[in-house]
């Protein structure tokens, strides 16, 4: 079996795109086994985030690299807080800061304005300076709640009510997010594009 290095350090990622892959012809291991740090995020989209993290991780393996770049989109905030989602208060990767800030901007929106989508880019390269980055989108849509509720998941998901659900996206169980979030999603497009033979 291939080895896939998942280009991720985020628990909540790895718990998800692992447990979403393991049907898969590849052995998935995050790159925190080859001791890789996360890449510098610089770009300006989450494509560009997902393919330079992807080949961040392949660079450093010297194997086939799965990237993840997601985030919320808001449209209330024009969309904010998009490829910042992880650092919106500020630290990286606090999720109690983020959606903290996130309640407090939304505030002053009523009900019925607070439409929002998590959206999903993957990123897989066959190599560190693979031409053909294979590319896959989801999206999930939804609301965003007044108060966070629930306790799975990570990140927003607690003020995230998705429309193809009860409740938020935290008091889904795992097993019901992964038929249904944006993660799940790109994944199932990604892995079109691979049987396909791309
Ligand atoms: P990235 O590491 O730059 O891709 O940051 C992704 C951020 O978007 C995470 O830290 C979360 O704040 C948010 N996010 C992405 N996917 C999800 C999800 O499935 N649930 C909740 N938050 C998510």
């Amino acid at each position: 079996m291939q080895t896939l290095v998942l280009a991720t350090s985020n628990k909540g990622k790895l718990a998800e795109l692992s447990d979403l892959l393991a049907p898969l012809q590849f052995t998935v291991q995050p790159q925190s086994a080859f001791a890789i740090d996360d890449a510098v995020e610089d770009g300006l989209s989450f494509i560009e985030n997902a393919i330079l993290k992807a080949r961040h991780a392949s660079r450093l393996s010297g194997l086939p690299a799965l990237a993840d770049d997601s985030g919320l989109a808001v449209d209330a905030l024009g969309g904010a807080p998009g490829i910042y989602s992880a650092r919106y208060a500020g630290a990286h990767g606090n999720d109690l800061a983020n959606l903290t800030k996130l309640l407090a901007d939304l505030s002053q929106v009523p009900s019925g304005q607070r439409q929002a989508q998590f959206h999903c880019v993957l990123a897989f390269v066959r190599h560190a300076d693979d031409p053909v980055p294979l590319i896959a989108h989801g999206i999930w849509r939804g609301q965003i709640a007044f108060e966070p509720q629930g306790s799975h998941g990570f990140g927003y998901d607690p003020v995230f009510l998705p429309d193809d659900a009860q409740g938020t996206a935290a008091e889904l169980t795992p097993g019901e997010k992964k038929q249904l979030s944006h993660r799940a999603k790109a994944l199932k497009l990604l892995l079109s594009q691979l049987q396909a033979g791309a």
